[in-house]
């Protein structure tokens, strides 16, 4: 099976080449847009370091068997998982002490430990400098994989350590074949494979569990409606936004990156461009409301939207930005004939 992976060539090539010539580095950072794939590359190398067989990873023996489950004991993720019920806001100095302190110890079963720090740009200050005594003293058997889709909010000392892998979304092509693959049918993975816009980690999740998609629909419903409705709704909408901000900060983000496709795809409907949207399937909703904006308004929306999300990462009262994103909202009149309708469904906790 080899590495398992939908594209990605170049980067399997580079460290395919480096682990036959003994010159893995000890760390590496890998980049590229989230659901791209980053972690399974993270993971397929933490097989081909662990394997036993002459070219690795076979996928087959027993040790790859056991990180594909997630069983291995030298194959550790560090991430923003939860703790006490309560999400993570970073990843902190103790989950950096406490890989310090297994990284010392020698492999329990296999050849390397591995280590995965998954959203690397959540490390708080005080962890990624901890982290950086290992990078500058790396223990012998250690592999440490940085996985982060916004490279730019590292510390420069960190990035000079790490050997960069970078990850590019797939073309759509590649991603509607990998899932036809998978059995799906044509034109459902001809429309996933619009909506992953070549996050091939997202369309296979998709193909494995269509729950995902059908929470999907139901997020887009909630945003695509905010231009329709009244203040009342609205801000109704930014109080259960802001809650799961503080609740699930990935849920969130995924929310308000949705909203953000909704009105990239409205300036595709608005400009002609209508073959490009991500969103095919809401053409009659989103045309509509194209019609009824302007197009300096759309424009404006869009910045909006993304001064939002930079406000919030900036740690911004999530409230506070949202009711200015919900006041500063054109309105439109809701398109009704023949449309989906709209549930207004409470957001969930999840993927
Ligand atoms: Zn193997």
């Amino acid at each position: 099976m080899g590495w398992g992976l939908v594209g990605h060539r170049d980067a399997v090539v580079q460290l395919s080449r480096a682990l036959a010539t003994g010159r893995l580095a000890h760390a590496y950072l890998f980049t590229g847009p989230k659901g791209v794939g980053k972690g399974a590359l993270a993971l397929a190398l933490a097989r081909a370091v662990n394997c036993a067989a002459d070219d690795p990873p076979c996928g087959e023996c027993a040790s790859c068997r056991r990180i594909g489950a997630g069983k291995h004991a030298d194959v550790h993720i560090v991430g923003m998982d939860m703790k006490g019920g309560k999400a993570r806001t970073e990843i902190s100095i103790e989950q950096v002490e406490e890989m310090q302190r297994l990284a010392a110890l020698r492999p329990f079963e296999g050849r390397s430990r591995v280590f995965i720090v998954d959203g690397a740009e959540r490390m708080s200050a005080e962890a990624a400098n901890r982290l950086l005594k290992t990078l500058e003293e790396p223990p012998p058997q250690v592999l440490l994989v940085l996985l982060t889709a916004n490279e730019r909010e590292l510390l420069p000392t960190l990035l000079s350590r790490c050997q960069p892998i970078r990850l590019r979304a797939l073309a759509e092509a590649d991603v509607r074949a990998a899932l036809q693959e998978r059995g799906m049918a044509d034109e459902e993975a001809r429309r996933v494979a619009r909506l992953a816009q070549g996050r091939i980690g997202w369309a296979l999740a998709v193909a494995a569990d269509g729950a995902l998609l059908q929470k999907r629909e139901e997020r887009l419903d909630q945003v695509a409606g905010q231009a329709q409705a009244d203040r009342e709704q609205r801000f109704a909408f930014a109080v259960e936004l802001g809650t799961l901000f503080s609740r699930n900060r990935e849920e969130a983000r995924a929310v308000l990156e949705l909203w953000q496709e909704w009105w990239r795809d409205l300036l595709l409907w608005k400009t002609g461009m209508g073959e490009w949207v991500t969103n095919l399937d809401r053409r009659a909703t989103g045309e509509a409301q194209a019609a009824q904006l302007g197009l300096g308004e759309i424009v404006a929306t869009l910045r909006r939207l993304d001064a939002t999300a930079v406000a919030l990462e900036a740690n911004v009262t999530p409230r506070l930005a949202l009711d200015v994103l919900a006041l500063s909202m054109p309105h439109v009149e809701a398109v009704t004939s023949g449309q989906r309708e709209q549930p207004v469904e409470s957001l969930q906790d999840g993927v």
